[in-house]
């Protein structure tokens, strides 16, 4: 059997959801599993309709008509006159508003509510996608992955249950997949008690990854805007190159780099099974894309993954102590309290440095914590260049007009912090 995964963009509207079901229509009618995201931006603006309602804004309603709208509009396109497929859109509809009109729950934490909330994002496209999918004549079954899915209570990021979640999977889904296309959401869960949780933001292709390693998938296919993985994001780089066979390993360190074409948290499952993990275009269904797998070659050219507004902050102990496995553990501790992700770490005898993405919000308490024993120094608005399989002269290209201020090379990888000249007039 197969899964598809599709993303928000291929679904972002009527035109999406059509061309979604001419992919799914030319497959077997049966051995097909269908991972569907939000439509377009709706995790986004359920993201704002949440904090709206968290914080009891007089323009929640607003926010969530907006939502609504948007939905409505879709149906509407694909349905025309007859909109009795699409009813169970509307119920969904309805559970959002009756929650809107509750106060927030003082006793839940904000997390919990955000995960049942955010959820609808993900159970409405899926419903738009199966009730046209029905209309046109296809026998598909909508199936809630909250049942399937069993996390722990870590809400925004559970953490996945492997034994439970496969025994689930396996016992209803094994029968059904020999006679029907199966639709059911991405990035959701719940835990032991029925809480609605996610498994993070763009966390559908990893939900496409634990369906195929339950289901001991013949292989996985991402639909996505793009030919296949490229050796670089055309946003920042003129001259790219589709990759047509990556290896396990390398797609793995891209992702965890932050290419983001694949989820970081989506090889290891299907690695584990030796699943091939495919890379197509939706939008040229006859094109192969890109192909991961157990390969022997590693990538045939370098790749390079850009991350911009990064932060490079210093730690000099105030006592004159070395840097030393103390320290080390009262930092890193302090990280993960605030939630701040390191991107580069770098040590001398009497400093330590990291990158990270600039989030200021998170920062200034982590920083003001860490204050007391460190005298702390950063520098702002810079670049983070990774190449993977880099030489010489693709280090030398990147360079250019570019201030390096860090630099860390492993056999296969090197890491550049660096200053644009050009933008900022140095
Ligand atoms: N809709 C979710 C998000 O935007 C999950 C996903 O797209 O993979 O984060
Ligand atoms: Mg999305």
């Amino acid at each position: 059997m197969q899964v598809f995964k599709f993303g928000g963009a291929s679904v972002r509207d009527a035109h999406g959801v059509r061309t979604v079901a001419g992919i799914i229509q030319q497959q077997n009618p049966n051995q097909l599993l269908v991972v569907v995201s939000a439509m377009g931006e709706t995790t986004n603006a359920l993201e704002q309709l949440i904090g709206a309602y968290l914080r009891r804004q007089d323009n929640t309603y607003d926010l969530w008509q907006r939502i609504r709208t948007q939905h409505e509009q879709v149906i509407q396109e694909l349905a025309g006159e007859d909109q009795t497929a699409f009813g169970q859109v509307y119920d969904l509809f309805a559970e959002v508003e009756s929650l809107l009109q509750r106060e927030p729950d003082p006793y839940t934490k904000p997390d919990q509510i955000y995960d049942q909330l955010v959820s609808y994002g993900e159970l409405l496209s899926t419903r738009i996608v199966n009730a046209y999918l029905n209309q046109s004549g296809l026998d598909s079954y909508w199936v809630d992955a909250r049942r399937l899915i069993r996390t722990d209570a870590s809400y925004r990021e559970g953490k996945v249950d492997w034994k439970q979640t496969c025994e689930y999977i396996t016992d209803s889904l094994a029968e059904l997949l020999s006679t029907s296309v199966v639709i059911t959401q991405g990035f959701i869960g719940s835990t032991g008690e029925g809480n609605t949780t996610t498994l993070g933001r763009d966390g559908s292709d990893y939900t496409a990854a634990i369906f195929a390693h339950c289901l001991e998938a013949s292989g996985v296919t991402i639909w996505k805007d793009v030919p296949g993985v490229l050796n670089a994001d055309p946003k920042w780089f003129d001259e790219t190159v589709k990759i047509d066979q990556l290896t396990y390993q390398d797609a793995i360190e891209l992702a965890y780099y932050g290419a983001t074409v694949i989820h970081p948290k989506t090889i290891k499952p299907l690695q584990n099974k030796n699943i091939p993990l495919y890379v197509r275009s939706f939008l040229h269904p006859q094109n192969a894309g890109t192909v991961i797998g157990n390969f022997e070659q590693r990538l045939p050219i370098p790749s390079f993954i850009f991350k911009m507004n990064q932060t490079l902050i210093s730690f000099h102990p105030k006592d004159f102590s070395f840097i030393a496995e103390e320290n080390l553990s009262k930092i890193f501790g302090q990280f993960a309290e605030f939630g701040v992700k390191i991107n580069l770490m770098q040590n001398t005898a009497i400093s330590f440095s990291v990158a990270v993405d600039n989030r200021p919000d998170r920062l200034a308490g982590l920083l003001s914590r860490l204050q007391e024993e460190f005298r702390i120094t950063y520098n702002e608005g810079l670049e983070l260049i990774t190449i993977r399989h880099y030489d010489d002269k693709t280090i030398e290209r990147v360079l250019v007009n570019k201030k390096l201020l860090v630099e860390q090379k492993s056999r296969y990888t090197v890491q550049l912090v660096v200053k644009d000249l050009n933008t900022h007039g140095l």
